[in-house]
C-alpha cells in the first residue's frame, strides 16, 4: 500500500481519466449500491487488497492506487471484461422495471423527498444505502434522499490503556466519501444562499448515487463563509431550497425526526410564491403532501430550542416570506402558544405541518382525544437484509429461495427457508461462529497494540475464544437507559456463567458513549475493569470503535444477539433485526420490535412487557431473570446435542426465527408500507383524484 499523500478531492486532484476504463470503474466505484451488492468487492481488493479490507471503500482505493496500478490491471483482458460486464448489468439494472413500476403502472407519484439531517455523514452514506436508499432502489420507489455533510465525522472510540473512552473527531474529508460535487449545467458548484440578520450563510451541494436514487447532501464548507459557520452545516430551510434549485417538484416530503421540521415552512412558503396565497393556506394544502416520523417516545428526545434564537434567526424570515407574526411562527412548536416561557419544539412544527405521524409521543396536542384516534400511524422499521447478511447467509437464502428472493413474495420466503435441513442449518451456523472467532481475535490484537499493550497481551489476543463455544453479542450506544451493565449486576454470578468448563460461553462488547455522557464512560470501565479480573480475559472481549462494519461482523457471527434497555425508552432496536437473517438468535427485553414480533420459540424474552420506572429495585429482577434464563433455558439448548452433535432446539428455533421474522423485519417491507399507506396517500390527497388500489 502507499504511504505516500492521499489524494485528495477530484475537484482539487486530477484523477487518471485519460486512462481508458478508469470511467467505468469510477462509475461503479460511486454507487453505494456495492456496498451491499458485492459484486465488485474483487475489484477493489485486486487494486489494493490491504486497503480495501480496511476501509472497504472503493472511492477511497481507486484514489489512492499508482496510475501505472490502474493501468496495469485495465490492460488485463479478463479484468477488463469484467468491468464492462459490470457497467452493463448497473446500467440494465437501473433502466428495468422494479416493484414500484409493476404494482402502480399508473402511479402519479413521482418523487418522495425524505429529509434527514440528523446523522453525520461518516454514517450518513452507509445508514442511507443500508436503508431507505437501497430498498428505494430496489423497489424502484422514486425517492430523493436529502441531508447533511457535516465537516467533523461521528466520533471515532479508542480505549486507553485503563479501558476509559478517549474520543476522536477526524476530519471528515469529502474526498473520502463516494459523493462528487452537485453541478451547474455552466459547471458551476450548485451553492445556496441562505440569508441571515446581517449576513449570509453559504451551502455548497453534493450528490451520492445509490443504484436508482440519490441522496443530495449540504455542506457549510464554503471559502465565503465566515470561519464560525464553515464548521457547522446550517440546516434551517436549505434543503427544500436544493431541490427548487435542482428542479425536483417532490410530491411527498417525509420527514425523519424534529430536526428537519424547518422544510415545511419553506414548502409552504414556495407554494405561497406559485399560488399567491397566505401561509395559513399554503401550509393547509401543502401538510397533507407532507410525512413525519419520530423515533423516540419520550420527551426528553424532543429537539427544542430556546424562543428568542428563534426569533433571531427566523423572525425576519416569518414577517418578510411567510407574511404571519414572530408570535404566530413561535405556536408553531408550542403546546400553549400563550406560555412565553416555553420553548420552540421541532417536533411540534413538524406534525404541525404533517398529514400523518407515527404514535405516542404527541398526545399532549391532542388532549382530548383517545389515544387510539390520534391522526398518527405506525410503520415498523426494517433493516435491509441484503446488507447485513454474510456471503453464506447470502448462499444459504439463496439455495432456499431463489436469485430474487429478497424481492419474491414473504411467504414463499417463510415456506421455503424452513425446508431446510438441520444438518445444513447447523453446519452454516458453526461456520459464521468460526468466522467471527477469526474476525474478533485479529480486531483484538490490532485494537490492543494500537493502546500500547504488551506484546505478550497482544500475541494473547490472537489465540482466545474457541469457535464452538457459545457467543453472545451486545453492541449499543452507551447511554444508561440501554443498561449495557445489567448483565454485570452480579459479577461472580457472570464469571460463573462464563467459565463453567462443561458449558462455556463467550461475550462480546462492543459500543461508544457520548463524549459528553460520563455515566455512559463510566459503563464503558465497568466491563473493562471486570475483563481484567482473572479469568473473565479469555470469556469478555471489548471490541472498541463500533461502527457499522463490526456490526456486519458481529451480527453474522453470534449465535445469541443480546438487548437489555428499561423499558419503554427503546427508540427503534434495528440490531437485533439484523441478526434474523444470518441465524442469529434475540434475547431481549419485551420492547419495541421485539414485542410486536412476540415470537417465544423465534428467541427469548426478558421481562413482562409491563413498565415499571427504573428503580434499582426493577433492575435487580430483571438481572437475576437474565441469569436465570441464560442458566436454564439458553445455555442447556446450546449444548444438548444428538448424536450427530446437532442442537436440535436450538435449530428448531433457528429455523423458526429465520423463516418468521426474517422477512416480517426487512426494510422490504416497511418500504412498502411507508409507499402504500403514506406516499400514495398523501399524493392522493393532495391531487384529490387519485386514490391508491390495493398495494402491500
Ligand atoms: C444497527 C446499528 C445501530 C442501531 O442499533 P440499536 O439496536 O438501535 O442499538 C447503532 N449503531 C450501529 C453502528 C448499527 O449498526
Amino acid at each position: 500500500m502507499s504511504k505516500q499523500k492521499r489524494v485528495s478531492h477530484p475537484l482539487y486532484n486530477l484523477l487518471p481519466m485519460e486512462i481508458e476504463g478508469f470511467d467505468s470503474l469510477a462509475e461503479l466505484a460511486l454507487d453505494m449500491r456495492s456496498s451491499w451488492n458485492h459484486a465488485t468487492d474483487e475489484v477493489w481488493r485486486q487494486l489494493d487488497s490491504e486497503l480495501w479490507e480496511i476501509t472497504q471503500n472503493p472511492w477511497v482505493v481507486l484514489q489512492t492506487v499508482a496510475r501505472d496500478r490502474i493501468e496495469s490491471v485495465l490492460a488485463d483482458p479478463v479484468f477488463r471484461k469484467n468491468i464492462d460486464d459490470l457497467v452493463r448489468t448497473r446500467r440494465q439494472l437501473l433502466e428495468s422495471t422494479a416493484w414500484f413500476q409493476q404494482t402502480c403502472p399508473q402511479s402519479p407519484l413521482n418523487c418522495v423527498a425524505y429529509f434527514n439531517m440528523e446523522f453525520m455523514l461518516s454514517e450518513a452514506l452507509p445508514i442511507y444505502s443500508g436503508g431507505l436508499g437501497n430498498v428505494a432502489s430496489d423497489l424502484g420507489v422514486p425517492v430523493v434522499g436529502v441531508g447533511l455533510l457535516y465537516q467533523q465525522g461521528y466520533f471515532r472510540q479508542a480505549l486507553d490503556k485503563d479501558g476509559a473512552q478517549q474520543a476522536l473527531f477526524p476530519y471528515n474529508d469529502p474526498g473520502q466519501l463516494p459523493v462528487t460535487p452537485l453541478r451547474q449545467e455552466n459547471g458551476e458548484w450548485l451553492r445556496l444562499e441562505i440569508a441571515l440578520p446581517g449576513y449570509s450563510v453559504w451551502l455548497r451541494a453534493w450528490v451520492a448515487q445509490v443504484g436508482r436514487v440519490k441522496l443530495y447532501l449540504l455542506d457549510s464548507n464554503d471559502a465565503a463563509n465566515f470561519p464560525a459557520h464553515r464548521g457547522i452545516t446550517s440546516e434551517l430551510y436549505g434543503g427544500w431550497r436544493l431541490l427548487s434549485a435542482l428542479g425536483i417538484q417532490p410530491e411527498v416530503c417525509h420527514l425523519n425526526k424534529g430536526h428537519t421540521a424547518f422544510a415545511v415552512l419553506e414548502r409552504a412558503r414556495s407554494f405561497m410564491l406559485d399560488s399567491g396565497q397566505s401561509f395559513e393556506v399554503a401550509l393547509a394544502v401543502t401538510r397533507a403532501g407532507n410525512h413525519f416520523t419520530a423515533h423516540t417516545s419520550v420527551a426528553a428526545g424532543f429537539d427544542r430550542f430556546a424562543p428568542v434564537l428563534i426569533e433571531q434567526f427566523l423572525g425576519a424570515y416569518a414577517e418578510q416570506k411567510l407574511g404571519i407574526t414572530r408570535y404566530d411562527l413561535l405556536s408553531l412548536g408550542r403546546q400553549n402558544p400563550d406560555d412565553p416561557a416555553e420553548l420552540f419544539n421541532m417536533d411540534y412544527l413538524a406534525i404541525r405541518g404533517s398529514g400523518a405521524v407515527s404514535r405516542h409521543i404527541f398526545l399532549p396536542l391532542f388532549p382530548q382525544w383517545p389515544q387510539d384516534e390520534v391522526p398518527v400511524g405506525h410503520v415498523t422499521n426494517g433493516v435491509h437484509m441484503p446488507s447485513w447478511d454474510s456471503a453464506q447467509a447470502d448462499d444459504l437464502w439463496t439455495e432456499a429461495c431463489g436469485k430474487d428472493r429478497w424481492l419474491g413474495s414473504t411467504e414463499n420466503l417463510e415456506h421455503n427457508i424452513r425446508r431446510i435441513s438441520d444438518v445444513r442449518l447447523w453446519q452454516f451456523r458453526s461456520d459464521a461462529g468460526k468466522s467471527l472467532v477469526e474476525y474478533a481475535r485479529e480486531r483484538l490484537s490490532r485494537q490492543l497494540a494500537a493502546s500500547g499493550a504488551f506484546a505478550e497481551a497482544v500475541e494473547e489476543a490472537k489465540h482466545l475464544f474457541e469457535p464452538n463455544t457459545l457467543t453472545l453479542g451486545f453492541a449499543r450506544r452507551f447511554a444508561t437507559y440501554k443498561r449495557s451493565n445489567l448483565l454485570l449486576h452480579d459479577p461472580g454470578r457472570l464469571l460463573r456463567l462464563l467459565s463453567n468448563s462443561e458449558r462455556p460461553v463467550q461475550l462480546i462488547i462492543a459500543g461508544k458513549a457520548h463524549p459528553d455522557d460520563q455515566a455512559g464512560q463510566a459503563l464503558i470501565q465497568e466491563w473493562t475493569h471486570f475483563i481484567r479480573r482473572s479469568g473473565a480475559r479469555s470469556h469478555v472481549i471489548f471490541l472498541s470503535d463500533y461502527d457499522m462494519l463490526l456490526t456486519e461482523r458481529l451480527v453474522q457471527g453470534v449465535d445469541v444477539w443480546l438487548n437489555t434497555p428499561r423499558r419503554p425508552w427503546e427508540a427503534c432496536g434495528t440490531s437485533g433485526m439484523k441478526v434474523l437473517v444470518n441465524g442469529g438468535l434475540n434475547l431481549s427485553e419485551l420492547d419495541s420490535w421485539r414485542a410486536e414480533a412476540c415470537a417465544p420459540e423465534a428467541g427469548w424474552a426478558l421481562g413482562d412487557g409491563l413498565e415499571h420506572g427504573d428503580g434499582p429495585d426493577r433492575d435487580a429482577i430483571e438481572a437475576e431473570a437474565l441469569y436465570n434464563l441464560l442458566e436454564h433455558e439458553v445455555i442447556p439448548e446450546f449444548y444438548n446435542r444428538d448424536e450427530n452433535n446437532i442442537p436440535r432446539a436450538w435449530v428448531a428455533r433457528m429455523r423458526e426465527s429465520m423463516a418468521r421474522l426474517t422477512p416480517q423485519f426487512s426494510s422490504k417491507r416497511a418500504v412498502r408500507e411507508y409507499t402504500g399507506q403514506y406516499y400514495l396517500p398523501a399524493k392522493a390527497q393532495q391531487t384529490g383524484k387519485w386514490s391508491i388500489g390495493s398495494i402491500a
